[in-house]
């Protein structure tokens, strides 16, 4: 396809896959411009370093933990969730370099996932036929506020700034340092056994620090070195970036003709900067480029580091990668048993034209019973192709079944059979797989209980146990303890 110019809003003249239709136009127009003059949420030099560890990612030198809610609520935007959040994702990340002995390069999905993908624009309640809840940065839970609101948006933005402004503090004020893990970690966890395992790391890796520290060996940016054994206070000051999600309903989706909801929010978002070079750090695979790219200028969408189109909205002539190919951020694609191989390689060539590594991440969702028949396909026709990619394994889109009790679920140990499976194939044909992609939660109720929304697991969570604290309004997520337990799955794996 000939690369035609882009803009920030040349999306508009393509077919958007989901829209949402906003009654009052004017509103709209006004919070646009609101936003379009709000500062950035993330910085060009922050993109481009994650641009840059992700290359690294795709070098094998490093190691992807993308991770969090679905879709996350205004309600849930509290202290508590958001450091249960951080502690899960530290812990995990901690039991991957203890097996791995990589670095981690860590995406969460918070601070910008209100959307909710929705499989139909009208829901029944009663017997009411309803607008769909279509999530928080659009419209509301109770059936009587399902019109999509502008005002909504901006409320996405300053919930997205209060979620990133306290991770941010969380993350430099010494909450993930080795030394207090269990500010972040296993208070709650019941498993004596999973505790015991996790403390063996955590003192396996304290007694490396105190070791290098104590011969001498200490280096100046921590974020960068500490899976080295490097840093002061181990993940005292660690990197940590944001997912925007971009994946609405399905294609077919009642009236198209309404604005492009999403698009029109990450437009606004989108900046033109001189393209970034940071700090050079010559010591680890994850330090900021030796060299900064030339100076040029180049779009990058301010609303997060990390953009990825879904299984359902990747449409090669679509607005979403019309919107992606000319924004500098590095962008997931999600890929499905219904993406043919050449679609893939066209759609690499429309969004990385340059075969950029760090560019794209192929995060695969097929579901464990169809890995088999896909994945092996899709490797081979990249690996034609010269595209350099990362490989990301999603073991948990591809297998979301009904409970008999009518809740969605994902069973454990399918999940794990996706993730074998992935592992297995990736090694066959000389492929290495570059990180996970889940759908987790760290979240507790208020007697410090971890969610029941996924069955299995070491806690063996029944059908009948689902319904204790179902507490998602999406996808159903992995708790706290079934997190560990892959975690400590794919530790395993690279041990060997
Ligand atoms: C998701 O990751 O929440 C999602 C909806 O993904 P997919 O597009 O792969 O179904
Ligand atoms: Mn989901």
């Amino acid at each position: 396809m000939a690369a035609t110019s882009w803009s920030p809003s040349s999306w508009k003249s393509k077919q958007a896959a989901q829209a949402v239709n906003y009654p009052d136009q004017d509103h709209l127009a006004r919070v646009l411009s609101k936003i379009e003059n709000l500062p950035p949420l993330v910085t060009p030099s922050e993109i481009e370093r994650l641009r840059h560890q992700l290359s690294a990612v795709q070098r094998n030198e490093a190691f992807l933990l993308h991770a969090g809610d679905c879709a996350e609520s205004f309600d849930a935007c509290t202290q508590q969730n958001i450091s249960a959040k951080i502690g899960l994702i530290l812990s995990f990340s901690l039991i991957l370099i203890w097996g791995a002995r990589l670095p981690i390069v860590r995406i969460g999905r918070i601070a910008g996932q209100y959307a909710k993908p929705r499989s139909s624009g009208t829901e029944k309640i009663g017997d009411r036929e309803v607008l769909s809840f279509r999530g928080d940065n659009v419209n509301g839970l109770d059936p009587n506020d399902r019109t999509p609101d502008p005002d909504r948006l901006l409320s996405a933005y300053f919930h997205s700034t209060a979620t990133l402004n306290y991770v941010r503090g969380l993350l430099t004020s010494g909450f993930a340092s080795l030394h207090h893990p269990r500010d972040w970690s296993l208070s709650h966890v019941r498993s004596p056994a999973l505790r015991k395992e996790f403390e063996n790391i955590v003192e396996g890796l304290s007694d490396a620090l105190d070791f290098t520290r104590t011969i001498g060996v200490s280096s100046g940016r921590e974020s960068a070195n500490y899976e080295k054994g490097g840093g002061r206070s181990v993940l005292g000051e660690v990197d940590f970036y944001t997912r925007q999600v971009f994946t609405l309903s399905p294609t077919g989706l009642h009236n198209g003709t309404c604005p492009r909801l999403m698009l029109n929010y990450e437009q606004a978002m989108t900046r033109e900067f001189d393209v970034a070079g940071a700090s050079p750090s010559p010591s680890s695979p994850l330090s900021s480029p030796a060299s900064p790219p030339p100076t040029s200028t180049a779009f990058y969408n301010t609303s997060a580091h990390f953009l990825w189109v879904g299984d359902r909205t990747r449409q090669l002539d679509g607005a979403h990668v019309e919107y992606f190919r000319g924004i500098r951020n590095p962008i997931g694609i999600k890929v499905g048993p219904s993406l043919a191989k050449e679609e893939l390689i066209q759609l690499l060539d429309i969004v990385n034209p340059d075969k950029e590594s760090g560019r794209v991440t192929l995060i695969t969702r097929y579901g464990a019973g169809k890995i088999e028949d896909h994945l092996g396909s899709h490797i081979k026709a990249v690996q034609q192709s010269g595209h350099l990619v990362i490989w990301v394994c999603d073991p948990m889109h591809g297998n979301t079944l009904t409970s008999a009790s009518g809740l969605k679920t994902r069973n454990f140990g399918t999940i794990i059979s996706e993730l074998t499976s992935c592992l297995r194939i990736h090694a066959a044909c000389g492929s290495c797989l570059g990180g996970v992609s889940l759908e987790f939660t760290g979240e507790l109720n208020d007697e410090g209980f971890s969610v029941t929304e996924c069955l299995g697991g070491s806690m063996e969570l029944s059908e009948e146990q689902l319904g204790l604290r179902y507490q998602s309004f999406c996808d159903p997520r992995l708790n706290f303890e079934q997190s560990l337990d892959v975690a400590f799955l794919i530790s395993n794996h690279f041990k060997q």
